[in-house]
């Protein structure tokens, strides 16, 4: 018998099976939701079909790659230019082979990483194409990883490359994960914050255990992302969907500090006011 990778059509996680998985774990988690219509689990031939790359570089050094249409949750993986070697962090949905051919011509990948299993995406495929000798989690979060091999188990901080660190958060996952990009000062957040914007422009910061169940974190574990993120120095965040600038260290301050002055919420809290 073979195992062959399917993709959740609701949510875009992957998993390895010998025949069409029964169920999604990350739908049938408290933060994401279950699909309406029942379970679709296409293959990858099928999910090929349906897709193209697209990507875009907001900032020099950095691109991003998503699928178009958007696929599952829609997450975008970075690319990120680094001494030693391109890191890859957070993953598209999918890697067409466009996509894959336009990592190799901007000199492929040599450390692989995810803050949680909501930027996974593809991360099985360039794992595949690319053989990066480290390809790092959080070890708390290493029950979702089944589709591709962890080869360096995250502990509470870990130099992914030079100038880009990886810093356990948890809050949102056990064992979730920032990189921060010290040159750039670029916080890939993972989903620590959620960002929206208006065009392009930052307008609300929020952050959620569960974004879909609007489940707040608890105050420890906002206390803990104070602590983590509060001592690194960032003037942009990206998130697995979305980069954001200007979005500096004082405004996520500003954004921890509301949810400890009382009970802890989900409501987006304008940036720029409030000095
Ligand atoms: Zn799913
Ligand atoms: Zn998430």
């Amino acid at each position: 018998m073979t195992l062959t990778m399917y993709a959740c059509a609701n949510c875009g996680h992957w998993q390895k099976w010998f025949a069409v998985p029964p169920a999604c774990p990350v739908c049938c988690d408290v933060r994401n939701a279950l699909p309406e219509e029942g379970w679709s689990f296409p293959d990858e031939k099928t999910v090929g079909s349906l897709l193209v790359a697209d990507w875009h570089q907001p900032v020099p050094g950095v691109t991003g790659f998503r699928t178009l249409p958007s696929f599952g949750l829609g997450s975008t993986g970075w690319l990120i230019e680094a001494d030693g070697g391109n890191v890859a962090w957070e993953c598209a949905p999918y890697y067409p082979p466009e996509a894959l051919a336009e990592i190799e011509r901007l000199g492929g990948i040599t450390r692989l990483g995810a803050s949680h299993v909501h930027g996974y995406g593809a991360l099985w495929q360039l794992q595949e194409r690319f053989a990066p000798p480290v390809v790092a989690v959080g070890v708390q979060d290493l029950p979702w990883t089944k589709a591709f091999q962890v080869t360096w188990p995250v502990d509470e901080r870990f130099e992914l490359a030079p100038g880009l660190t990886v810093h356990r958060t948890g809050g949102h996952f056990p064992g979730h994960c920032v990189l921060h990009d010290e040159h750039r000062k670029i916080l890939f957040c993972g989903d620590t914050l959620k960002v929206d914007l208006e065009g392009t422009v930052p307008r609300a910061l929020s952050c959620h255990k569960a974004y879909h169940a609007r489940i707040p974190l608890s105050h420890d574990e906002v206390r803990r992302y104070q602590a983590v993120i509060g001592a690194l120095d960032f003037e942009a965040v990206a998130t697995p969907f979305e980069f954001a600038a200007p979005v500096t260290t004082a405004d996520v301050m500003r954004l921890f500090d509301h949810q400890l002055s009382g009970r802890p919420d989900t409501a987006a809290l304008p940036l720029g006011v409030a000095q």
